[in-house]
């Protein structure tokens, strides 16, 4: 029986245009600035985001924790959501490498905050207080069921922070499924903001890598951090040239994962004890509640493991599905019927 893995889409492995690409690529030391490769693969990144100045990193969260170092000093604050990736999943960075204070604010069911939340939690000027420096968003939002933050809410933070003289971050990991739902272009997703994080390594199938966006001056002061952080990497065109065939080739296929994510979950709607949300489901996230406790949070992994398809358990009766690369129209359907029979025994 093979494996219908549906933990995350991060579990996708390269493309055989990728493994060429990686084997024919021109490397050179990239902490001198001399492999092409990566030089063509940020150049390219920046064009495609409508931003001036890219950076190759090791992961997402570096990508996150480089950028909101080059934007705050220590003891300076972001306000990001409360159920942000940056908040909840990347092991405090922000403050254990960057002594940056987290300030959050509730994230709706649809991955926004509200506006005069946001407002409200900018602090004025006053030595008690911490100084404001950066708003982050996240888009599409990983616990808001992958939501896309449109280009109207994102020009209306953007002109928030400008008023107050802050920046703004966009953690993008999956800003190209955003761009795809939404039927619009990406560099109306990054129109404004100051920096952003886009992930080559989840729906986009490369094995390796992030790149963090922004204008000259705040790329080069992020190289400086990303050297910090002992990102700075050598021959790492290896990873950049299957970057660029995800730029190149695998953008446009997240159409089919979203229309997979939707199917799942429309299936998984039908099976008695379980919960779902299709209508929530607009990118290729989807989270599924055990409402018929018959069993553990373990034991129904367990069984389902036993028919062949994995997911992840981010909270107590909680599941998380991601479709991606490799999982066929087949798949889901194998996939909802093996859901069916775990819950009837
Ligand atoms: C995966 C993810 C990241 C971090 O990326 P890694 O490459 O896993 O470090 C950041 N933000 C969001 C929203 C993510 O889903």
């Amino acid at each position: 029986m093979s494996i219908i893995d549906l933990r995350s889409d991060t579990v996708t492995l390269p493309t055989q245009a990728m493994r060429e690409a990686i084997f024919n690529a021109d490397l050179g030391d990239d902490v001198f600035t001399e492999d092409l490769t990566i030089n063509r693969l940020e150049a390219m990144t920046a064009e495609r985001l409508g931003m001036e100045a890219a950076l190759l990193v090791v992961s997402g969260t570096m990508g996150n924790a480089t950028c909101m170092l080059t934007h705050c000093a220590r003891g300076e604050e972001a306000i990001l959501g409360d159920c942000s990736h940056i908040f909840l999943n990347e092991a405090g960075g922000m403050s254990a490498l960057g002594g940056v204070f987290p300030h959050t604010v509730p994230n709706l069911p649809d991955g926004t905050m509200r506006l005069d939340q946001i407002e409200a939690a900018i602090r004025s000027e006053n030595i008690h207080f911490p100084r404001t420096r950066l708003i982050c968003l996240e888009n599409t939002h990983n616990r808001c069921y992958g939501a896309a933050l449109t280009p109207d809410y994102t020009a209306a933070v953007v002109k928030l922070a400008k008023s107050q003289g802050i920046f703004v971050h966009l953690d993008g990991a999956r800003i190209f499924n955003a761009a795809i739902t939404l039927g619009v272009d990406v560099r109306e997703l990054t129109r404004g903001i100051d920096s952003v994080n886009v992930c080559l390594s989840k729906g986009l199938a490369a094995p390796v890598g992030s790149v963090i966006c922004g204008n000259g001056k705040f790329i080069a002061r992020a190289r400086r951090i990303r050297k910090m952080l002992g990102g700075g990497m050598r021959q790492a065109g290896i990873i950049a040239a299957a970057g660029i065939v995800a730029l190149e080739e695998m953008v446009e296929r997240l159409a089919e994962d979203h229309t997979n994510a939707r199917r799942l979950a429309e299936g998984i709607s039908t099976i008695q004890g379980l919960a779902t949300e299709p209508d929530r489901v607009r990118t290729n996230i989807l989270y599924i509640d055990l409402i018929n406790r018959r069993f553990t949070d373990d034991e129904f992994m367990a069984r389902l493991k036993e028919n062949g398809v994995l997911l992840s358990h981010p909270g107590p009766a909680r599941f998380r599905m991601l479709t991606h690369h490799g999982i066929g129209e087949a798949d889901i359907e194998t996939a909802i019927e093996a859901l069916r029979t775990v819950m009837k025994t």
